[in-house]
């Protein structure tokens, strides 16, 4: 099976690959490292609950797309806009990053992993146009968000937190469906792929080879 948004600290013996998300500059040199093993890619980004203050962004954007620049990662991001307590604060800087790294993705045709919470809307107005896709991780609706983002050409990603959302999981178009366990662990995606293939009331075989499929059509890899 294939994790499409795992925060590894190992690679696990069990597996078919896993997509390392990045999530500051820090995160880079041990998704670097993972990402030595062939099964393994690495996201290269800045989390929308990383965002420094807005004094210190433009030099932190230089030394991501350094990183970025040097090290050629399969996607940028983790990226995009989160409106909930933890990175509220930060809302112009979140927007200033995002559009930094969407520009960056567009100069380099990379995809985006997107973080987006409570902010579908506003994440998909500055993607207007965005020729090269990406995923949305850890999507748990709104149901009317998915038309939008699949129009976009975006996948959609479940995680731990989404098993509950039956009729979301069912709704999302087979060629753009991912699965992922996030900080879950990845010894839990039997569980998420067994959950989704209950939903969609297809076999755990066939979710785990549409995903991985669909995984490394996006990520090239
Ligand atoms: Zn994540």
């Amino acid at each position: 099976m294939f994790d499409a948004h795992a925060h590894l600290e190992s690679v696990p013996e069990v597996g078919t690959g896993w997509i390392v998300p990045g999530v500051d500059l820090d995160s880079a040199p041990l998704a670097a490292r993972l990402a030595q093993d062939p099964r393994v890619e690495a996201g290269i980004g800045l989390h929308p609950w990383y965002v420094p203050p807005v004094a210190d962004l433009p030099a932190q954007l230089e030394l991501l797309e350094q990183a970025i620049e040097a090290r050629r990662p399969c996607a940028i991001g983790e990226t995009g806009l989160d409106r909930t307590w933890r990175a509220k604060p930060r809302k112009r800087e979140q927007r200033a990053a995002f559009e930094a790294q969407i520009a960056i993705a567009r100069r380099l045709e990379l995809p985006l992993i997107i973080h987006c919470v409570r902010a579908h809307g506003a994440c998909l107005e500055r993607l207007a146009d965005f020729p090269h896709g990406g995923m949305v991780h850890d999507f748990g609706g709104p149901m009317e968000m998915l038309g939008p983002w699949v129009e976009a050409g975006f996948y959609l990603s479940i995680s731990t937190r989404n098993l509950g959302l039956e009729s979301v999981v069912a709704a999302i178009p087979s060629e753009r469906l991912l699965i992922e366990t996030d900080d879950a662990g990845p010894e839990r995606l039997p569980e998420v792929a067994a959950a989704v293939a209950a939903a969609r009331g297809v076999s755990v075989e066939e979710i785990a080879a549409i995903t991985e499929s669909n995984a490394r059509r996006l990520f090239s890899c």
